[in-house]
């Protein structure tokens, strides 16, 4: 299982091509996995995600980052990993909220407090903030800032 880990890091390492957070990449990877959580890249997908199971509450989470979509900067990467845990640190969603704006926002939330952990990417804060801001914007125009009834 160590050798898979080490694969899973390597692998992360290569397609974000975030060499200069190195330490912090792996510490995001073995967190994720510390925490009953599934995560690997998918080169032939376009979206990242995280797979929770409403059902069947005993199935861990997957977190699918897909590195089919144009490159990204490196930071923009890991501020995708943080985002997809962070919806494995929301909790399991009710069908209601699983796809919608607050779901969205809390994800973004917790992201932020795993941010904290390091210091090297805080450092990047404001780009961090730039692509949340972003993103929400592009959720709301897709979902509405609709509150799940
Ligand atoms: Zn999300």
């Amino acid at each position: 299982m160590r050798d898979k880990r080490s694969q899973t890091k390597r692998e992360f390492l290569a397609r974000t091509g975030a060499s200069a957070y190195e330490e912090s990449l792996n510490t995001i990877i073995d967190r994720i996995l510390d925490d009953n959580c599934e995560i690997a890249c998918y080169p032939l997908k376009k979206s990242s995600y995280c797979r929770q199971d409403l059902v069947d509450h005993s199935i861990p989470d997957h977190i699918v980052i897909g590195f089919a979509c144009p490159p990204k900067e490196p930071l923009h990467w890991i501020w995708t990993i943080l985002h997809e845990f962070g919806h494995h640190l929301s909790g399991k969603p009710t069908r209601d909220e699983a796809v919608s704006v607050p779901r969205e926002r809390l994800a973004w939330a917790k992201a932020e407090e795993e941010l904290q952990r390091y210091p090297d990417l805080l450092a990047h804060q404001a780009d961090f903030h730039a692509l949340r801001d972003f993103l929400i914007t592009d959720y709301i125009e897709k979902l509405g800032d609709k509150e799940p009834s």
